[in-house]
Parts: C-alpha cells; structure tokens; sequence
C-alpha cells in the first residue's frame, strides 16, 4: 500500500490516476497484461485462460485468482483537503478496464472517476443510479445534462457538499487531523514543511493568518472563538478603518505591527476569540500589555505611550455595546474575569461566552 500522506486535491489524484493508467494494459499487448487486482503489469503466461474475455485471458493473475484476492485489498491512503483520509480503490468497469472511486475511513463513498471526461468528481458530480456509489459512471457534466454553465454552478457544488461533509463529520476529522499531526511531529521534513506553508500563508494574507491564530490560540484554552472568525476579523479592522484602537496608527500586518488584541486576556479562561473581545492594537502596546488588566494596564502606560483617555472611553462604550452591556458593567465584568481565572480544564467544564457566565453570576448575586 501507497501513503501518499501530503493533503492532496481531487486534481491531484486524477494525476496519479493518469499517470499510473498510462503504464497499464488490461488486454494482452506485446505480451504483456496488467492484473486488475493487483495491477501489476506481468508477462502473459502469468494469466489463465477465460474464454469469453476479449483477450481470451482471465482479467485476474494467477497468483491473485489462487489468493482469491480482491481489488479492494490494493488501494492508496491519500489525505484529500477538507475531508481527510480516504482510500483510492478500484473496481471493473464495464468496458474491461478498471476505474477508480474513493471512500472515506468509514468506507462512505466520497467519489470516483467519471467514465468519460476522466475526472475525479464528487458524489454531487453525478446523477443518482444503481451503479457504484448510487450514481452514475458518467458525470452529470458529460451527461449533457447542464452542459452550459455546469462547471461554474458546479464548483458551488463542490463547496457546498465539502461544508457539509465538515459539518457532519466535525468530530471525526478533528481527531483524526489530531492523529495525524501528533504522528508527524516527530518528522523533522513535515514539520519544516508546515512551516514553510504557514510563512506562505502569512505573506500572502497576513490578516486572515492573524485572524485564524488568535481562534487557534482561544480554541487550545477551550475558550468560545467565533465560526466564520476570519472574515469577521476582517470586518472588525473595517469598523476601525484599519487603525489601532488606541493610537489612531494604520496598521499594517505585512509589516507586523498590527496586532489582533483580546481585550479580556485568554490567559484568564474568559473572553474567547470574538467581536465581542476583539480589536486592532498595536503590536508594541499588545506586547506591552500582555497579561494585565486592561484598565489598570491603560492607567500605568498611558503617559508612557501618549495614549488619549478619549480613544480608550470609546473603545470601551464600543467592547461594552458588543457584549450587551453598559461601560459601568462591561468594567465589572473585566474585573470579574480576573478575580474567577479559569484553567483550559474548566473552561472544557462550561463552554458559554463568559459574558454569559458572568451575567448568571450577577443575578445570583455573586458580583
Ligand atoms: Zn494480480
Ligand atoms: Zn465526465
């Protein structure tokens, strides 16, 4: 068995397909015929007789009809983007040849290869039928079912069942993403690699990386980070005109000096990755503050900085408004937070936005 274990594309796998299938001859050519079971290419006399068959041989190799092997005993693991493993098998297909279709680890069928075009598609690529995978092995493409414009509607397609997919199978992938990268961490080149790619990531939108790692950071302390984050994120820097919150600086993360700042520290168990704690500062002030309190923070450092008591007032009335409450209760909340720090261990034990937890809290009394 084959690992390909880098996080492939369907494209990827229709270009193994090709260029495995360009070495193949399932009907007797110079003497030589390839198993359909095993796919080793072998000399003739490694192939019983079958009368009936196009080339008068047995589509199997002696040694797989003695096994009584099956297709399904040969197949390549590859890591398909968005849905994780999935095993490349294959099976007959009526023309005599093999052709090829991928299953997910709980064996679901997540797609094959369309008889005509040739291309890997999903199951949605396809209209249903008693062939394998309950659909057709024409693609609904060359099926000139939506010849015009299908391409386009369907690449919605796609997305639309990979979200689905996501969703339903959140869990599972989560794990098996986990499996996987503890494995690998013990391989110096895959480790690299990750590294290169995360640069990659970060010089092409320095923004949305930022976004996704301030979610990573809330979602390793088991604290609420908003779905959709990156584009929210997005939407918060519009809101501040790209500037930093305290200072009025454009900022410019290509130039590392804008900062996605957690106005309620995550090193406290509360607050989270959200619009409701979230917003530009300056990488300075962020390293700067750290930690602390932001109240007290703001008060020890604002001569310092030259920071402007007005820009502070705003953004808190703009934190307290997110969090539906007024500046007097968002201060007492921050404070809150603070005196009921929380271990990753708890914040599991209770996974509601702490603003929530807070305002229970405060109508029990507690605060
Ligand atoms: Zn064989
Ligand atoms: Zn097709």
């Amino acid at each position: 068995m084959l690992l390909e274990n880098a996080v492939c594309t369907l494209e990827d796998i229709k270009a193994y397909i090709d260029e495995q299938e360009a070495g193949f001859t399932f009907f007797t050519r110079n003497g030589l015929k390839t198993c359909t079971v095993c796919m080793e290419t072998k000399d003739v006399v490694a192939f019983g007789k079958q009368e009936q068959a196009k080339d008068s041989m047995n589509p199997r190799c002696k040694q797989c009809e003695k096994k009584k092997r099956i297709a399904d005993e040969f197949y390549t693991e590859w890591t398909l983007e968005g849905v994780g493993t999935v095993y490349l098998k294959r099976y007959k297909s009526r023309a005599g040849g093999i052709s090829w279709y991928l299953v997910d680890v709980k064996g679901e069928f997540i797609s094959k290869r369309c008889a005509d075009c040739g291309e890997m598609k999903l199951k949605d690529g396809y209209s249903e039928s008693n062939k394998l995978g309950g659909v057709r092995s024409i693609c609904r493409e060359c099926d000139g079912e939506h010849k015009v414009g299908y391409r386009a509607e369907n690449a919605e397609h796609l997305k639309e069942y990979m979200r689905q997919y996501q969703a339903e199978n959140a869990d599972h992938i989560k794990e098996y993403q986990r499996q996987y990268r503890a494995e690998k961490r013990n391989d110096p080149t895959w480790v690299e690699k990750q590294r290169e790619r995360q640069r990659q990531r970060y010089v092409k939108e320095p923004e949305r990386f930022q976004a996704k790692e301030a979610k990573r950071n809330a979602l390793k302390r088991n604290l609420h980070a908003e779905p959709n984050w990156a584009n929210n994120w997005a939407d918060i820097m519009e809101r501040f005109h790209g500037r930093c919150a305290l200072t009025g600086d454009v900022l410019d993360e290509s130039q590392g000096n804008s900062h996605c700042e957690h106005f309620i520290p995550l090193s406290w168990g509360h607050g989270g990755t959200s619009a409701a704690n979230c917003y530009p500062l300056r990488s300075d002030l962020n390293i700067s503050k750290g930690n602390r309190n932001p109240f007290e923070w703001f008060q020890a450092f604002k001569d310092r900085y030259g920071l402007s008591q007005d820009r502070f007032d705003e953004l808190v009335l703009y934190l307290a408004m997110r969090n539906d409450m007024t500046p007097e209760e968002f201060e007492k909340y921050v404070y809150w937070c603070e005196r009921n720090k929380r271990t990753p261990e708890e914040c599991a034990e209770d996974t509601r936005p702490s603003s929530e937890i807070f305002k229970e809290a405060q109508a029990r009394g507690e605060v």
